[in-house]
C-alpha cells in the first residue's frame, strides 16, 4: 500500500463546498487520490464494498482474462456460460444454508426484489394466493427500487415517490438505544418487539404475508446491533407461519463481521439470504440469491403447474462480473479475510472506545467486525440534528479520511484488509476531525 502522506496536524484544504461533484480518480489498497492529487483513507470501504481494497491485482487480471474469453453470455432459459456456474458452485459450497440454487442479479436491490419475488413464487407454488405482504423494519436498508425501497425503512427513501408500496408493512426496529431510552431491559425489550410482530401477523392475517427481510445488523440505517435473542426468536414466529425469513447480507457477507456470513455466527437459518457488493469487492456490478433447498423443492415441484419463474435480467450472471467474484471469493477464502477481521476488530473497537467513550457529545460507540459507529448526541452542542454527523465527516474529508455520516452517526467500516495500525490511523483522523468541531462549540 502506499504511504498515506495525511499527517493528524495538517489538514488538507477540504473541498471547496459546491454543488460540483468531489471526483476521484485513481485507488490503491486503502487510499484514494482526488482530481486534486489529494489523498484520503478510505474508512468506509466505498459504500461498505471494496472489501480487498483498491486495485488488488488479482481482481484486475481475472477481469481482463475474462473480457478476453467470453465477455458475455446471457444466462437465459437452459444456456449460461461456465463462469457463472462456476461461480454459483463456490456459492454453494460457502453457503451457511442447505442450498437449492443460485439466482444471479446486478445490485442488491435487484437481489431482493428477486427474493421478493421467489418468495411470492413459492407460497403461489404451494396454492396460496393471498401472500403478498411484505415485513421489514424501520431504518433497515435494502435498497431503491420500487420493491426494495418499499422494505427500506427510512422516510427519505420513501418521500416523494408514493412508497412503501401498500402490501409492505414495517415493524419497530430492534434499536438497543430505544431499549435503554424506554428504560426496558434488553429482554423486555426484545418481548416487545416479539409480542408486536405477533400481533402484526394475528392482524394482517398469517396467510396474507410473504416474508419478512431483515439485515444482521443494520448498516446504512446506523450501524444498530440487535440484541442477540431478537432474530432467534422473530424466526420462530415466522416458522410458525410459514412467513419466508428473507437475511439480506449485502453488508455482512463475505467476511465484514469476522465471519463468511453473519447467518452462520449468529446461528440463524433464513429461507433465502442476498449477498452483493463484497462479493466481488464491488470491482464488477453483481448480487445472488442463495435459494435454501426446501424453498428450492417446492418451487421445482410448484412451477409445473403455475409456469416458469418469469423474471431474470439480461445481465445476470454476467461472466465479467461473475470471473471478478470467483476470484474475489478465492481471495477471502485463501487469505481468511474473516480470520483477519475476528482478530483485528478489538483494535478498531479499542481505539474508537480511548477516542470518543465518555468523551463530551457522544453517545455511544458500538460496532462488531468492521462494522463500526460513534453516535453523537443529537442536538447537542448548540447544534441541529444532523450537525455533529456533517461537520466531523467534512472535518475528517479535510484530514484526508473518508467517513460516512448517517445523521449523527459516523459510520467506520475500514477494507477487510486493514492492518490494526492502519485503522488506529484512521481514528486518529477520526479523533482529530471531532476535536476540531468540538473547538468550535460554544460552552
Ligand atoms: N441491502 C443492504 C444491507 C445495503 O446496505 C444495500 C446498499 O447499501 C443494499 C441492500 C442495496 O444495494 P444496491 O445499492 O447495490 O442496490
Amino acid at each position: 500500500m502506499a504511504p498515506h502522506p495525511s499527517t493528524l496536524l495538517e489538514p488538507h484544504t477540504p473541498p471547496a463546498v459546491t454543488t460540483e461533484p468531489h471526483v476521484i480518480v485513481r485507488g490503491e489498497g486503502l487510499t484514494v487520490w482526488d482530481r486534486e492529487g489529494r489523498s484520503y483513507l478510505d474508512a468506509t470501504s466505498g459504500m461498505l464494498c471494496t472489501n480487498l481494497g483498491y486495485s488488488q491485482p488479482r481482481l484486475v487480471r481475472a477481469a481482463a482474462r475474462q473480457m478476453a474469453e467470453l465477455p458475455f453470455f446471457a444466462s437465459f432459459a437452459h444456456r449460461t456460460s461456465d463462469v457463472a456456474l462456476a461461480l454459483a458452485d463456490d456459492l454453494a459450497r460457502l453457503a451457511p444454508l442447505p442450498m437449492g440454487r443460485t439466482f444471479f442479479a446486478n445490485s442488491g436491490a435487484e437481489a431482493n426484489d428477486s427474493a421478493f419475488k421467489l418468495a411470492w413464487y413459492y407460497h403461489q407454488c404451494l396454492g396460496r394466493h393471498d401472500r403478498f405482504k411484505i415485513l421489514s423494519q424501520e431504518r433497515g436498508y435494502h435498497g431503491t427500487t420500487v420493491a426494495a425501497g418499499s422494505a427500506t425503512g427510512l422516510d427519505f427513501i420513501h418521500r416523494g415517490f408514493g412508497l412503501p408500496l401498500p402490501s409492505y408493512i414495517q415493524v419497530p426496529c430492534p434499536d438497543p438505544h430505544s431499549a435503554l431510552r424506554q428504560g426496558l431491559t434488553e429482554d423486555d425489550f426484545v418481548d416487545r418487539l416479539v409480542d408486536h410482530l405477533e400481533r402484526l401477523i394475528a392482524a394482517e392475517g398469517p396467510d396474507t404475508i410473504a416474508a419478512f427481510i431483515a439485515e444482521p445488523i443494520l448498516g446504512a440505517g446506523g450501524v444498530i446491533i440487535p440484541p442477540s435473542t431478537y432474530y432467534p426468536r422473530v424466526q420462530e414466529v415466522l416458522a410458525r407461519h410459514d412467513i419466508l425469513f428473507i437475511l439480506d447480507e449485502v453488508v455482512t457477507g463475505f467476511g465484514r463481521t469476522g465471519a463468511m456470513f453473519a447467518t452462520t455466527e449468529f446461528d440463524l437459518s433464513p429461507d433465502l439470504i442476498t449477498v452483493a457488493k463484497g462479493l466481488s469487492s464491488a470491482y464488477a456490478p453483481i448480487s445472488a440469491v442463495l435459494v435454501g433447498r426446501r424453498i428450492m423443492n417446492t418451487i421445482a415441484d410448484g412451477s409445473r403447474a403455475i409456469g416458469a419463474f418469469g423474471h431474470g435480467f439480461t445481465y445476470s450472471g454476467h461472466p465479467v462480473a461473475a470471473a471478478v467474484a470467483r476470484e474475489a471469493l478465492a481471495i477471502v477464502v485463501e487469505e481468511d479475510i474473516p480470520g483477519h477481521v475476528r482478530e483485528t476488530a478489538p483494535a478498531l473497537m479499542k481505539a474508537l472506545a480511548d477516542a470518543f467513550h465518555g468523551k463530551d457529545f457522544v453517545r455511544d460507540v458500538r460496532g462488531h467486525g468492521f462494522l463500526a459507529a460513534v453516535t453523537f448526541l443529537t442536538g447537542s452542542g448548540g447544534r441541529q440534528e444532523g450537525e455533529w454527523g456533517s461537520q466531523v465527516m467534512a472535518k475528517a474529508v479535510a484530514r484526508g479520511l473518508l467517513v460516512r455520516a448517517v445523521g449523527d452517526t459516523i459510520i467506520v467500516a475500514p477494507p477487510l484488509i486493514s492492518t490494526a495500525e492502519q485503522i488506529e490511523t484512521m481514528v486518529a483522523l477520526l479523533e482529530n476531525a471531532y476535536r476540531s468541531a468540538l473547538a468550535e462549540t460554544d460552552s
